[in-house]
């Protein structure tokens, strides 16, 4: 087989791509990335980045980047079930807070910092086929706008392509764990619509909508409905974005006096884990992972996915470990962490009125402030669920209501 070229080549360049490419140089190793799009460039995203996440923004010395664009810091997670609202605060004592940079700031930082890194970084790079000899893959063929096709080869290829990964696709990873589409959701950006450093989240009758504040003064709206609505009502998504507001009147309110100053942008997802490694591919990020962006996971997980991928492929390209025990470790290692999470989101993006236990607990939880807390963390992934849905925590906090 011909040599390659580099160690590792990674296809996409956003919150999975660029971070782990930017490790692995950071690490000594000669790295390509490559992505179709052009930065800055835009996502289909409402870019909440948990407090986790910022943690690890700040671990890689990219925070202060971040804070320089005027993204402010959101301290509060408040959710609204109607009859009360449980507010707390999502982060701890060494990582207090939350931000939600526009991807066209976020992923435009973590590119150049792959690059500073010494990563190759090919902007407006097309992959259309996968390289694969004697069962393992070896390289990408692709090519640049215009441009003729060209193959790069790599000891093993990253997909950090998303979820419609053109990896996935070539390799046909088991797939596990799936779930239905779930929610149809929406999005704009509004002015004028103050949030004073807090999420907002309203769950309602078959609807549930949040907002928090962004770059430029601005405010993500984000709402929906049941999937199985989709279809009758996306020819008129418009009046149904506007009308669920309603059903929390003093929010709709303040929207009144906001102004909408972006196009509705809306989507539905899949749900559904795949087995993230084989003979020289390593998939991360949503290209591995998918679920609903109800709980607004996806950024936190490609930065953890980042993290544990690059440290593996380092131990295995340093030849401390082989690529297989490494990277079977990356897949339980995640497995274990998201699973609570992903069903909970699954259950979430239902919208499905909680059942009686998990209303009552609600309540109990409502005006104590340590649970309220702990709620909130819960939604920012620094609790996990298992551990706040434990008997003897639920105990606690019955106890403490009663
Ligand atoms: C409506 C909505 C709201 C969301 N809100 C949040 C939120 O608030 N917080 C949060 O954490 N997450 C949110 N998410 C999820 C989050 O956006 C994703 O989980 C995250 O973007 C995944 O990052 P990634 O790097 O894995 O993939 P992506 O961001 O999808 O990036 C993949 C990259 O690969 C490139 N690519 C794909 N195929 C090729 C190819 N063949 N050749 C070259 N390049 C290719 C693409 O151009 C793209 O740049 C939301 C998702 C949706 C749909």
């Amino acid at each position: 087989m011909p040599e390659s070229t580099y160690d590792v080549i990674v296809i996409g360049a956003r919150c999975a791509g660029s971070p782990t490419a930017m490790l692995l140089a950071r690490q000594g190793h000669r790295v390509l990335v490559v992505d179709r799009a052009t930065f800055p460039s835009d996502t289909i995203s409402t870019h909440l980045v948990h407090p986790p996440a910022v943690a690890a923004l700040r671990r890689w010395r990219l925070l202060d980047q971040v804070l320089a664009t005027g993204c402010p810091p959101i301290d509060t997670y408040a959710f609204d079930f109607g009859p009360f609202t449980i507010a707390g605060a999502p982060g701890t004592d060494a990582e207090p807070v939350a931000y939600a940079p526009r991807r066209t700031v976020l992923d435009q930082i973590l590119v150049d910092a792959a690059r500073e890194s010494g990563v190759e970084v090919r902007e407006g790079f097309g992959v259309t086929d996968i390289v694969i000899e004697a069962g393992s893959v070896t390289g990408i063929q692709g090519r640049t706008k215009g441009g003729s096709t060209v193959t790069e080869r790599g000891r093993v290829v990253i997909g950090a392509d998303g979820l419609h990964s053109t990896l996935a696709r070539a390799v046909t990873p088991e797939q596990y764990a799936e779930k239905p589409k779930l929610l149809a959701g929406y999005y704009a950006y509004w002015s004028d619509l103050p949030m004073d450093g807090r999420f907002e989240a309203y769950v309602r009758d078959e609807r549930a909508f949040a907002a928090w504040p962004t770059n430029d003064d601005l405010t993500v709206v984000i709402g929906g409905w049941p999937f199985r609505d989709f279809e009758a009502n996306r020819a008129d998504f418009e009046r149904h974005y506007l009308a669920m507001f309603e059903q929390a009147p003093p929010f709709a309110e303040r929207l009144r006096k906001a102004n909408r100053e972006s196009r509705i942008v809306g989507t539905a997802v899949p749900n559904f884990l795949r087995k993230p490694y084989g003979p020289g591919w390593v998939l991360i990020g949503d290209s591995g992972y998918h679920k609903d962006f109800i709980t607004a996971m996806g950024i936190h997980d490609a930065f953890r996915d980042a993290q544990s991928v690059a440290d593996g492929l380092h131990e295995w390209l340093t030849g401390a470990r082989p690529f297989d025990a490494a990277m079977a470790d990356y897949q339980s290692a995640r497995d274990q962490a998201v699973m609570p999470m992903y069903e909970l989101t699954a259950e979430l993006a239902s919208l499905e009125p909680p059942p009686p236990e998990l209303e009552k607990l609600l309540q109990a939880v409502h005006g104590n402030q340590a649970a309220m807390d702990d709620f909130a963390r819960v939604n920012a992934a620094v609790m996990s669920p298992a551990d706040f849905f434990a008997d003897d925590n639920v105990a606690r906090i019955f106890a403490a209501a009663s």
